[in-house]
């Protein structure tokens, strides 16, 4: 399948002729609209690219042999809706009208518990990488979709939310690129973080 261009979310919640790997790290969201993006990084192992280490944690077949790193995360449950690979490939998770669990504790505009109201979307990559062209086009392509059909009132990183703990998407995430590249004829979205 090819993902439509431009990029759709049906009403399902799932990206048209994107790929859909189904998560059980998910389960109904309450009753509250969707109105924040929470961007992310990841990568398993840490630092290695292109491989399935981040799919398996996602679905739970994690091994936690096949690398030292892997035996203190296999246990968890977590989920993103959303993974774009270092050439721009898209994995959807979790349908956009469940709640992944990806942002854990965590806070908004004096929201707590952001997994509720958010969509998640993991790149591929670490704090300290610069993410690939591909990931910003991607990135801008697939908010421009979400944002067609959910009342998205910011965009923040998943450190804005979760101070304490997080790190990611880092200092190597451009944010002046990835929001300059979304189109002007949607209303105006900012990153509103916590502490910004
Ligand atoms: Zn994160």
């Amino acid at each position: 399948m090819r993902i439509d261009s431009p990029m759709r979310i049906d009403a399902g919640g799932l990206l048209v002729g994107g790929t859909y790997v189904p998560s059980p790290n998910c389960d109904p969201r309450p009753a509250c609209e969707i109105e924040l993006l929470v961007i992310h990084n990841i990568s398993l192992p840490p630092g290695q690219f292109g491989g399935d280490g981040v799919w398996r944690l996602f679905t739970n077949t994690l091994d936690a042999g096949e690398h030292p790193y892997y035996q203190d995360i296999a246990g968890l449950k977590v989920s993103a809706h959303f993974f774009v690979r270092r050439d721009g490939e898209i994995i959807q998770f979790v349908p956009c009208l469940s709640r992944a669990w990806h942002a854990g504790l965590s806070s908004w505009q004096g929201h707590a518990r952001c997994n509720d109201f958010s969509i998640g979307i993991e790149l591929e990559g670490g704090d300290k990488i610069p993410f690939a062209d591909a990931q910003y086009l991607a990135l801008d392509e697939l908010t421009k979709a979400l944002r067609e059909v959910y009342p998205i009132r910011g965009i923040a990183g998943h450190s804005d939310i979760a101070p304490q703990r997080k790190t990611d998407p880092g200092p190597c995430f451009d944010w002046m690129r990835y929001l300059a590249g979304l189109p002007a004829e949607q209303s105006p979205i900012r990153r509103i973080g916590e502490n910004i």
